[in-house]
This record gives structure tokens, C-alpha cells and sequence, in this order.
């Protein structure tokens, strides 16, 4: 299995060795906002330790990570052009397979701009993107999300995140691939059972989206071991579990 999006960097030491126990084998660690995001220096701080440390951590377990880096938008500083310079030498690492999580929290025109920016770089580089989508406003600020992906980036480099009852009706016809967050507080795994068996399973990758906020290692695992339950096809939980992260993203795993 691989859990498509976490924070590595929130969590402690043992979750790494829970997460291999229970069969996930990769888990892609997104850039975000651990702190307050005061300076561009705590923001390359925050990257430097997902780049060594948690990728030393998680390995130590036999959980291999791969890395989105980019801007979050609560993770937007006075001085952000100090890491929009810096991103593109960062990206070229083998384990980089993604710009992320990038998007819009309040859609603010400062976030607006920074996401466009971070889409041209990825367009340019032809790299994937991992977008958020928020809690709050979910369904209006994803619509404005969609729009701006349209105008700055080829869909079909980008993942758009957290996709939920609230957005999957429109979100289902997305060019690119959608991301289900199976997190207490935002779904549970069998809201996610039920969100592939009315929509399939082509489009769709699982993850836990763990962080400091409530969230559980497992969620991956719980949500393959309730697909089962509810009777789907092997083939099907593959695809969402493993398969079409690997294929979106490159990942090889040995
Ligand atoms: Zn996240």
C-alpha cells in the first residue's frame, strides 16, 4: 500500500514501524505548516527536515517516503520569493515526486498568487501537484481552486486533494486525479467505501493526511480491509491503494 499524503514531520518515530506492520510500504510526506510560518527561514528549516530527518525515520521502520515540496498556503511569508527561488534546485532530488501541498486555504489574493506561481513552475518542469482543498467554504473555495488549475497548468499534472461528499460531484469529471483523506473528523473508512462504490475506482487515490490533528496511521490499511468486507475485487482496492499513485507519481517500489 502507499498512503498518498502525510505529514511525517507531526508524527512520532513508531507510527513509521505501525504503518510498515500493517502493509503500507511508501507514504509520499507533503511540505505544510507545522509552526508559524514567520519567515522563509522556518520554512526551509521545515523542508530540511522532511528532506533528511523524516525521510531517516520512516526508512528506519522499512516505511519509504517520497516528498512534495512547495508553499502551503498557511505557510505563506513576507519574504516568499526567497523560496520560490530555491524551489526548483530542491525538486530535482530522485525522491521529490511532487510540487505540495499547495492550493487555497481562504483564497485570499496573496494565496491566489502564490498558487499560480507554484502551478506555472510545475507546468514548466512537467512535475505533479499535489493540491489542498480546505475544511472551511470547501465547496466555493475548491470551485475557484478548479479554475485557477485550468488557467495556469495541464489537470492532468495535478492531484486535487481532501475530495469529499461536499465537492465529488463536480470534481469527478477533473481531468487530473482526486485524493480521498480517510481522517477522523473528515471521513471515515467507510465514507470512503461508499465514495468508490458509487464513483469507481479510476480516478481516485487513498491517504491518511496524518498530522497533528486527529488522524490515524491505519487509515489506509482500515479503509483496503473494509473494501474487502464490502466485497470489492482485489484488482479495485490495488488501484486505489497502491496503483494509481504509483503510475500518477513514478513511484517504484522494489
Ligand atoms: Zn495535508
Amino acid at each position: 500500500m502507499i498512503d498518498a499524503h502525510i505529514h511525517a514531520d507531526t508524527r512520532p518515530y513508531e507510527d513509521f514501524e505501525i504503518m510498515a506492520i500493517a502493509g503500507v510500504e511508501a507514504a509520499i510526506t507533503c511540505a505544510h505548516d507545522p509552526l508559524k510560518m514567520s519567515t522563509s527561514a522556518v520554512v526551509m528549516d521545515h523542508i530540511d527536515r522532511i528532506m533528511n530527518d523524516d525521510v531517516k525515520r520512516a526508512a528506519d521502520n522499512g516505511l519509504k517516503l517520497f516528498l512534495a515540496l512547495g508553499i502551503h498556503p498557511r505557510s505563506i511569508t513576507p519574504d516568499f520569493e526567497m523560496i520560490l527561488d530555491k524551489l526548483p534546485s530542491l525538486l530535482k532530488r530522485d525522491d521529490v515526486v511532487a510540487i505540495g501541498e499547495i492550493g487555497l486555504e481562504t483564497a485570499s489574493s496573496s494565496e491566489k498568487d502564490v498558487f499560480k506561481r507554484q502551478l506555472q513552475l510545475a507546468q514548466e518542469l512537467e512535475m505533479k501537484v499535489i493540491v489542498h482543498t480546505p475544511r472551511r467554504n470547501k465547496r466555493d473555495i475548491t470551485k475557484i481552486t478548479s479554475a485557477i488549475i485550468h488557467e495556469n497548468i495541464n489537470p492532468s499534472l495535478v492531484l486535487v486533494d481532501h475530495v469529499d461528499n461536499s465537492i465529488v460531484d463536480f470534481m469527478i469529471d477533473f481531468e487530473g486525479m482526486l485524493g480521498i483523506t480517510v481522517q477522523p473528523q473528515k471521513m471515515s473508512p467507510k465514507g470512503a467505501v461508499n465514495l468508490l462504490d458509487e464513483y469507481g475506482d479510476e480516478k481516485f487515490i487513498l491517504d491518511s493526511d496524518m498530522s497533528s490533528s486527529p488522524s490515524n496511521p491505519l487509515s489506509v490499511p482500515k479503509t483496503v480491509h473494509q473494501m474487502r468486507l464490502a466485497g470489492f475485487e482485489e484488482v479495485e482496492i490495488e488501484k486505489v491503494s497502491r496503483e494509481n499513485a504509483s503510475n500518477f507519481y513514478g513511484i517504484l517500489i522494489e
